[in-house]
């Protein structure tokens, strides 16, 4: 046995209906040793969709923990797993696209919860609002069209009628002519669907998230052994490579358990920052 497979032989419950079991699951089981049971028999989407017909319930996080708790308890397994995504703009530099992905693993038997995360400008994440064919064909290809699938409403995003999964131009054409005739201002309102299956790109990222949230379940306190041990805080302070002054790069990482909350300083690699990142000799 794997000393890294912590999950040896333990079940696990994935609720959900888009897919995205086909990266998450086979990433998982190799690397933990976990068997994870996918349930489908649950619509996700009641818990809030990306294409807006139900307003998303609380937080993305929130939103994970709720699947992960229906899982478990349709099945009655005490490990529960979950995905969940949002698009939005960047946390920092606005107007940018930003796909931020969690796949949540909670253990409810040992009272534990670890969070594997991606956030990336890697989307194709983009709208339009138009009354011209040639235009919504050329915002098609640009959003990786047919590849990735397309969502189309009349008039602007609030409208109640929608068709999903768009995936050739003769579907796009028609939609696009049921569209104008319903709509009131004569326009449609087209954007990526961003469902895991219809979206590749998305897709990735979420295999990133589950990367890392491989990473965290291999890391293991070193005071009670319980896996998930992760980086929680980062300290500025990397001296100057050249005056020695700290610096606002990063000098260590602060990883803490939760269950038994041992904290542990680390310190990075580096020995020193460049001076182009020093307030001294770079101000
Ligand atoms: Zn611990
Ligand atoms: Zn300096």
């Amino acid at each position: 046995m794997n000393r890294k497979k912590n999950y040896f032989k333990r079940k696990a419950v994935l609720l959900n209906k888009h897919d995205k079991e086909s990266v998450i699951v086979p990433l998982l089981e190799e690397s933990t040793g976990l068997k994870i049971v996918v349930e489908k028999s649950y619509d996700t989407d009641l818990f809030g969709t990306f294409t807006k017909e139900i307003s998303r319930k609380g937080s993305q996080m929130e939103a994970a923990r709720l699947k992960a708790q229906k899982g478990m308890e349709l099945t009655g397994l005490d490990i529960g797993i979950s995905s969940e995504g949002i698009f939005g703009s960047h946390p920092v530099i606005p107007f940018v696209p930003w796909n931020y992905e969690i796949v949540l693993f909670v253990d409810k038997r040992e009272g534990n919860e670890i969070i594997g995360e991606s956030g990336t400008t890697a989307t194709n994440y983009d709208y339009i609002v138009t009354d011209d064919y040639k235009e919504l064909e050329e915002f098609a290809e640009k959003i990786l069209f047919p590849s990735h699938f397309i969502v189309l409403r009349p008039d602007d995003e609030k409208h109640n009628s929608i068709i999903k999964g768009i995936s050739s131009l003769k579907s796009l054409r028609e939609a696009f002519d049921w569209g104008m005739k319903k709509s009131m201002n004569n326009k449609v309102f087209v954007e990526p669907d961003t469902r895991a299956f219809a979206n590749p790109t998305r897709m990735e990222n979420i295999k990133e998230a589950t990367y890392n949230l491989i990473k965290k379940m291999e890391s293991i306190c070193p005071n009670c052994s319980t896996p998930g041990f992760a980086i929680v805080d980062n300290k500025a302070g990397l001296p100057c490579e050249c005056c020695g002054n700290p610096t606002k790069e990063i000098l260590t990482r602060v990883y803490i358990c939760k269950k038994c909350a041992h904290i542990e300083e680390k310190r990075v690699e580096d020995s020193s920052a460049s001076a182009g990142r020093c307030m001294f000799c770079n101000p």
